[in-house]
């Protein structure tokens, strides 16, 4: 195995997820894993403002007592600055919130800042992209191929230069897998830019057993995005291991090894964050 510690799992607390606490500490030991990363949900989908979040500190915080292998952290997702505001106007819901009809793209916004998110006790945050934000009711808006592509672009380059990111989650995750066949439709430009910004910004990149174990990733595709981040490692970009669970926790990472071994990834190559990195 070249892969010890996984840094992105959803507990029972996320409102997506029903892993217990215990059973990932279980399956901590049971396959030697070093460190856990508990990354729930801070992006609206509850109707309370970080409801899922403070859930989640509590939890973790009373876990980790007995579990001290678990490193609190959190899933922050782009959302649209309107949204936003409209919540912390609201005292806490979105609750009855519209989108504005707006020409230009909405501005990026995440769940809370980097002081409260200490404050809290989380140690670190992934960044990631789920879904449009650049354009009224983005969700059920008409599936626009380059439009997506720019606008994944756009939210990962803005995540690789915040501060609140500690890691750029699943780089181009996309839940219909639009671009899952050949990895060669997102232009290697945009690719080099996001590289930059993670290098200049000090990130980490996350390999995500989402692309290697989803049906809709093609064989080719799985190579291909295994190739980008060990380009991006040989960039001196430090990669972390996320399994991603939301249910029923268990060892994904055969399935992925075997694409970051032909890529050339050894022992030692995927990271732990460094205590330095942890809040
Ligand atoms: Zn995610
Ligand atoms: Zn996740």
């Amino acid at each position: 195995m070249i892969i010890h510690s996984d840094w992105h799992i959803h507990s029972e607390y996320s409102y997506d997820a029903s892993n217990p606490l215990e059973g990932i500490a279980a399956a901590a030991k049971k396959q030697e894993l070093r460190l856990m990363g508990i990354t729930d949900h801070a992006n609206y989908n509850d109707n309370d403002f970080l409801g899922n979040l403070r859930d989640s500190v509590a939890g973790v915080t009373e876990a980790q007592k007995k579990y001290p292998f678990l490193v609190l952290g959190v899933e922050l997702t782009p959302i649209a600055k309107p949204q936003f505001d409209y919540i912390a106007a609201n005292g806490g819901s979105r609750e009855g919130y519209e989108d504005p009809e707006e020409g230009v793209p909405f501005p990026i916004e995440l769940a809370a800042s980097k002081e409260e998110l200490m404050k809290m006790g989380v140690r670190y945050a992934i960044g990631a992209s789920h879904w449009r934000v650049d354009a009224p009711k983005r969700i059920r808006a008409e599936f626009d191929f380059d439009a997506c592509i720019k606008e994944w672009y756009r939210q990962q380059v803005w995540l690789a230069c915040d501060e609140r990111v500690t890691i750029l989650g699943h780089p181009w995750y996309i839940g219909n897998g639009a671009w899952y066949e050949d990895f060669s439709v997102i232009p290697r430009s945009m690719n080099m830019d996001i590289a930059a910004a993670l290098k200049e910004n000090g990130k980490y990149v996350e390999c995500n057993s989402h692309f290697f174990r989803n049906k809709m990733a093609q064989e080719k595709f799985r190579h291909q995005y295994a190739e980008f981040l060990r380009e991006l490692f040989e960039m001196g970009i430090p990669v972390t291991y996320g399994s991603d669970s939301h249910h029923n926790y268990f060892d994904a990472r055969a399935d992925v090894e075997k694409y970051l071994v032909e890529a050339g990834f050894k022992d030692g190559d995927i990271s732990e964050i460094a205590e330095k990195d942890l809040w």
